[in-house]
């Protein structure tokens, strides 16, 4: 039963749970496993949240219930606990990292593979769930030739390239790491493309780490383990994208590693994709760290204003809309943050252009990306926090780094790493290196320590949210 009382808070306090839920944990787990949620009910300190099927019970009982629990008692100070719960909706319920997998219709399979005897789905599958591929399909703009190349990512790329081309295995595996938006699904998608191209009888299979753990989970809960590691054994070419979500996950970690090892063994080609090197990857033990550096590492670096631009003429001239050189120019200063922002900027720009029935002009640009333009040019820096901080607090600047825990200087420090949490796309041990070299536990430990109080003393949390609307100014 519903709490009836004052519905309308209960919907927005919900509604703020699931925007910090996609923040902290990103666009594609929130996809996967968070959107799905639905709200049952709050009663006694309880609320209830239901889940389509057993399995993603199973997944976000173990790994989201301590945030959603920390995350609701900071909206509402009553919540005790997070009950996950089943409930079938009327629609057959398809589990949701499948879904969007399959959502992709008229995307590309990878050639070259056949579905294996032994992957054949088990009876006890539940309605709704089919046979799938196990790679993910890729992307038919994900070329080589699409791939615009800079000082930034010749290296990648060049990496890239001799692993499609190369007949025997060049080095292995092809570590490639970035940070997002840059580039690294693409150029694993190219060698994909190509070596398909040249030797249509090699198997690839390209899939994201998550969508691994997903497997491997579901061959674990439908005692499929054989099965399992028979079609990640069998491939010439592997590649997982975005390892850093392996991470901690220790079970899904070891039968990585074993994968990883038997295909090394055999001398197959991995290529793996993550936003850190594999010596700064967080919660991946000490052997498979130092395993995943064995072959050649390679970094794609944040863009510089050239490579921006070549992209923006690359991308401008398939789209074959007429932008003025100045338009591509202003963009390439003024969207630095990553590709994607980049692409996505220009299509904005082409699809109003056609749409009003006006050229395009530097001032119908700027007002077209007003928004995306405003948030460019507000962000923070982990630097300013600190000095508004210390000094709204008349604390000393140094003490933001110092290994002092007097509660005078502690909870400003505290306040400071919360909001470059909240103010910056910084990651956790990033913030925690500018904080005096302090672990990404602190600085965690800070975000929930500065959440918890806001949400108990009134006063405190105006004087945080004072600080951030300066910073934000
Ligand atoms: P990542 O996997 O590193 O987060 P993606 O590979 O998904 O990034 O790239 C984001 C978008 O930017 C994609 O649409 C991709 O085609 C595009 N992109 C990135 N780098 C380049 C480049 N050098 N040339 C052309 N397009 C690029
Ligand atoms: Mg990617």
């Amino acid at each position: 039963m519903r709490t009836n009382e004052i519905p309308s808070a209960i919907d927005a306090q919900w509604a703020r749970v699931r925007a910090r839920l996609k923040t902290e944990f990103g666009e594609a787990q929130f996809k996967s496993w968070l959107k799905p949620l639905t709200l049952v009910s709050i009663a006694d300190g309880a609320v209830k949240v239901a889940v389509p099927t057993r399995f993603m019970q199973d997944w976000v009982r173990s790994h989201y219930t301590d945030r959603l629990c920390a995350l609701w008692r900071g909206e509402n100070n009553t919540v005790r606990s997070v009950e996950i719960v089943v409930q079938t909706t009327a629609a057959p319920a398809r589990e949701p990292a499948l879904q969007s997998e399959l959502g992709r219709a008229n995307a590309v399979r990878i050639d070259g593979y056949r579905p294996t005897k032994s992957f054949a789905v088990p009876a006890a599958r539940g309605p709704g769930e089919e046979t799938e591929d196990f790679g993910a399909p890729l992307d038919p703009r994900f070329t080589f030739e699409n791939f615009v190349i800079g000082k930034p990512n010749e290296f990648a790329t060049a990496a890239a390239r001799r692993v499609a081309e190369e007949a025997k295995v060049p080095f292995n595996p092809l570590f490639l790491y970035g940070g997002v938006g840059l580039g690294k699904t693409h150029l694993m998608h190219a060698i994909a493309w190509h070596i398909r191209k040249r030797h249509p009888q090699r198997k690839v299979v390209y899939l994201s780490a998550e969508k691994f753990m997903y497997q491997f989970i579901r061959a674990l809960r439908f005692k499929d383990m054989m099965s399992f590691k028979e079609q990640f054994r069998s491939v010439d070419v592997l590649m997982i994208d975005d390892v850093q979500f392996i991470s901690g996950k220790d079970s899904t970690q070891e039968e990585f590693f074993h994968t990883f090892n038997a295909l090394i063994d055999q001398n197959r080609q991995i290529i793996l994709s993550a936003d850190k090197s594999p010596s700064d990857l967080e919660g991946i033990e000490d052997r498979v760290r130092s395993r995943l550096g064995w072959g050649l590492v390679a970094d794609i670096h944040p863009t510089t204003y050239e490579l921006r631009l070549g992209i923006l003429q690359n991308k401008a001239e398939r789209l074959g809309a007429a932008i003025p050189p100045k338009v591509l120019e202003f963009l390439a200063h003024k969207i630095t943050s990553n590709v994607r922002e980049l692409e996505g900027s220009l299509n904005r720009i082409a699809a109003h252009a056609q749409l009003v029935g006006r050229p395009i002009t530097l001032e119908s640009a700027q007002e077209v990306l007003h928004d995306l333009l405003r948030s460019s040019d507000r962000r923070v820096t982990i630097e300013e926090i600190q000095k508004r901080v210390a000094e709204h607090f008349s604390i000393r600047l140094a003490d933001m780094h110092s290994p002092r825990r007097a509660r005078a200087v502690a909870r400003p420090r505290q306040v400071a790493m919360y909001l470059a949490k909240q103010l910056t796309t910084r990651s956790l041990p990033e913030i925690g290196r500018k904080f005096g070299g302090r672990d990404h536990t602190t600085v965690m430990h800070a975000v929930r320590k500065i959440e918890e109080l806001r949400s108990s003393d009134h006063s405190f949390a105006e004087d945080v949210e004072l600080l951030r609307r300066m910073l934000e100014a």
